[in-house]
C-alpha cells in the first residue's frame, strides 16, 4: 500500500509530496511539530499533544494554519489513508515559503501544513519494552528553549546516532551542572536510591512532555513518592530503575546507561506498573 500525506490542502502521495526549497522549515528550522501515539486505533493524550502544538505555536508567533477541529479532522483523515491503527500521527506547521531573509516574511505568508501517519512495529516496542533499553550520556548542546517542540534537532540527532553506534537506544543529555536534561525523544525518570520517583522540574530546559504529565499523575495517584527534581548520571547508575517516557514508547525501561547495569539490569516494578497503567492495560 501507498503512504499518502496531507501537504497544504491535498492528499497526496507520501512518494511526491513536496514543499518549497525556499520553506522557512528547511532553509532556518523556523518550524515546529507534534506526535501523537496511536494504539489499537486509540489515540493517546489527544488535547495534551494539540494544547502543546498551539503552544509551540503562539511561542514562536506561526500562524496555525486551521483550527484545531479541521485539524483533527485532516489527522484522522490521514490515519484512515494510512490504515494507522498501531503507530503515530505527525504534525509539522513551519512559517511558510518566502525569499530567503532571516526577519519574519510579510503577515499573509501562509504556513506550511504537513501531516503524515504510519504504523509502527508493535512486536518491536514492546520487546523493547520488556528487554529494557541502554542509554548513553550526551553534553547537553541544544538551545535554551527546549519547552518549545520545535525541528531544531540537531544535537538530538548526533547524540542519538552516538547512541546507536555504542549500542544503546537513547542518549540523555547531561547540563553544565552534571544534572540530567532528558533524552533525544524522550524525558528521562529514575526511582532513586531511596525509592523516590524522580523527574526533573518543567522549565525552558526541557520538552514538557505529554507522557511524561500523564505518568506524573498516575504515579500520585497511586500515592508513589514523587519528586519532581532533577538527578545526576551517578545518581541514575545508583537507582533502583530508571525509565524513558515518549509518545511512541510510553514508559520504557532503562536497564543500564553508560556500560553501568541498573538495578538488577532488568525492568523493575515501578517502570512495569505505570507502564500498563498508561496503557490502560
Ligand atoms: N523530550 C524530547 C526532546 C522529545 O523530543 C520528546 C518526544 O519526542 C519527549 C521529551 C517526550 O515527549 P512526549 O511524551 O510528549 O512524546
Amino acid at each position: 500500500m501507498s503512504r499518502i500525506a496531507y501537504v497544504n490542502g491535498a492528499y497526496v502521495p507520501l512518494r511526491s509530496a513536496s514543499i518549497s526549497i525556499q520553506d522557512r522549515g528547511f532553509q532556518f528550522a523556523d518550524s515546529i511539530y507534534e506526535v501523537w501515539a496511536i494504539r489499537d486505533g486509540r489515540m493517546f493524550d489527544t488535547d495534551g499533544h494539540m494544547t502543546r502544538l498551539q503552544r509551540s505555536l503562539a511561542e514562536l508567533r506561526i500562524t496555525p494554519p486551521m483550527n484545531e477541529a479541521t485539524l483533527m479532522v485532516v489527522m484522522r483523515e490521514t490515519m484512515r489513508r494510512n490504515r494507522v491503527t498501531d503507530g503515530i500521527v505527525y504534525v509539522q506547521v513551519s512559517r511558510g515559503a518566502a525569499n530567503r531573509d532571516h526577519v519574519f516574511p510579510a503577515a499573509n505568508t501562509k504556513p506550511t501544513l504537513i501531516v503524515t501517519a504510519k504504523n509502527l512495529d508493535r512486536a518491536a516496542i514492546s520487546k523493547r519494552a520488556a528487554s529494557g533499553i541502554k542509554v548513553i550520556s550526551a553534553s547537553e548542546t541544544r538551545w535554551q528553549r527546549r519547552d518549545i517542540k520545535s525541528v531544531n534537532l540537531l544535537p538530538n540527532v548526533l547524540a542519538r546516532q552516538a547512541a546507536k553506534e555504542r549500542g544503546a537506544f537513547e542518549a540523555w543529555f547531561v547540563d553544565e551542572n552534571n544534572l540530567v536534561t532528558e533524552g533525544t525523544s524522550s524525558s528521562a525518570w529514575i526511582v532513586d536510591a531511596d525509592g523516590v520517583l524522580r523527574t526533573r522540574e518543567l522549565s525552558f530546559d526541557i520538552l514538557h512532555g505529554i507522557t511524561r504529565g500523564a505518568v506524573l499523575k498516575l504515579a500520585q495517584e497511586r500515592q508513589m513518592k514523587v519528586e519532581e527534581r532533577p538527578f545526576t548520571m551517578e545518581e541514575a547508575k545508583r537507582a533502583r530503575e530508571a525509565f524513558i517516557t515518549a509518545a511512541s514508547n510510553a514508559a520504557t525501561a532503562v536497564v543500564e546507561i553508560d556500560g553501568v547495569a541498573v538495578g538488577d539490569g532488568k525492568p523493575g516494578p515501578v517502570t512495569e506498573a505505570l507502564r500498563a497503567a498508561y496503557l490502560g492495560a
